[in-house]
């Protein structure tokens, strides 16, 4: 079975953007291959400039990944700083990564234009350090939007650099393209986000979930209740579109028609999607009541990971002279 290496921001709670996108896919690969998932807080550092939350977000992910379906006997989930070895890893991998290339990176721009005032040594490695995690693994997979291809193409450049001065020590790991759906905001504008507040949380309560989307943007066009509407450029019947499928003719042709009015559209969407949410808050709940079991987890799937990572670290080492 071939190796899945995917990282995870702890960001706090999961929205339907995240849910949607890439949790769905985390649960129905771990059925076909050996997956590592990692809540990578080490990377969370680049971009935070204070701590507070970190711990609190962490649980929370964790929390969501587990009510969510990641399960723990099939795929290995753990914090990426329980892992010591990804610092060593990454320091070593940044010996052979000209600085050119990550200057280049897209995403390092973007963040350095974004917050001049925090652009620090570790957001201009990030790519190395996302290198070094799918390399301490031994990944042979990692699921990528079509967006992070060009993070994926600079780790195996880092390998190529690596394998040619050192000898033949990593494969190159493969991108899984995944077609993500996505999930646009509240807003009706841009890509679900928690940054931008214009997503729903997963574990939101349904009352929490009805008030959110009555605050979705719809057709500009329809003042009036009774007016014809145009689902095509409105954002809830997208929503429905991905979380309503069973009734979207109807409320098409029912918009088209004008015999819907927003609200009660808005409506039928919230309770689907409290509907479809149900059983994971249950098991989110539930597991809110467990810590140690959380605490057990973490610690279980930090002692997986370490065993692939300590035989790494021991191979890199070998091959660059350092014992
Ligand atoms: Fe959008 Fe529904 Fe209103 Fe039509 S009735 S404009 S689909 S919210």
């Amino acid at each position: 079975m071939k190796r899945v290496f995917s990282g995870v921001r702890p960001t706090g709670k999961l929205h339907l953007g995240n849910y949607q996108g890439a949790v769905l896919n985390y649960v129905r690969l771990q059925d076909e291959y050996k997956c590592v998932y990692c809540v990578v807080d080490i990377h969370a550092l680049t971009t935070l400039s204070e701590t507070p939350m970190l711990q609190a977000n962490i649980n929370d992910m964790f929390m969501d990944l587990l009510a969510a379906g990641v399960d723990p006997e099939k795929a290995i989930l753990f914090v990426q700083s329980h892992v010591p070895e990804i610092n060593e890893l990454a320091m070593l991998l940044g010996m052979v990564t000209p600085l050119s290339w990550l200057l280049r990176v897209p995403t390092f721009k973007e963040k350095a234009r974004q917050h001049p005032e925090n652009v620090n040594y570790g957001l201009v490695g990030y790519p190395v350090l996302m290198a070094a995690d799918i390399l301490l693994y031994k990944a042979d997979i990692v699921p990528v939007g079509i967006d992070q291809q060009p993070h994926l193409e600079l780790t195996r450049e880092i390998v190529r650099t690596f394998n040619q001065r050192f000898g033949h020590t990593f494969d190159e790991p493969q991108a899984k393209l995944t077609e993500f759906p996505l999930v646009v905001g509240l807003d009706g504008k841009d890509k679900m986000s928690k940054s931008l507040n214009n997503h729903i949380e997963i574990s939101a309560t349904p009352e929490e979930t009805q008030k959110r989307v009555m605050t979705a943007v719809t057709d500009p066009a329809r003042i009036r209740k009774n007016d014809p509407g145009h689902p095509d450029v409105c954002n809830v019947f997208k929503l429905h579109q991905q979380f309503n499928t069973a009734e979207v003719p109807t409320i098409c042709e029912e918009c088209k028609k004008g015999n819907i009015g927003c609200v009660e559209c808005k409506r039928k969407l919230a309770n689907c999607i409290n509907e479809s949410l149900a059983p994971l808050r249950e098991r989110r709940i539930a597991l809110e009541a467990k810590p140690d079991y959380i605490k057990e987890v973490m610690n279980d799937g930090a002692k997986r990971a370490s065993v692939i990572a300590k035989s790494t670290i021991e191979e890199v080492r070998a091959r660059m002279n350092l014992r």
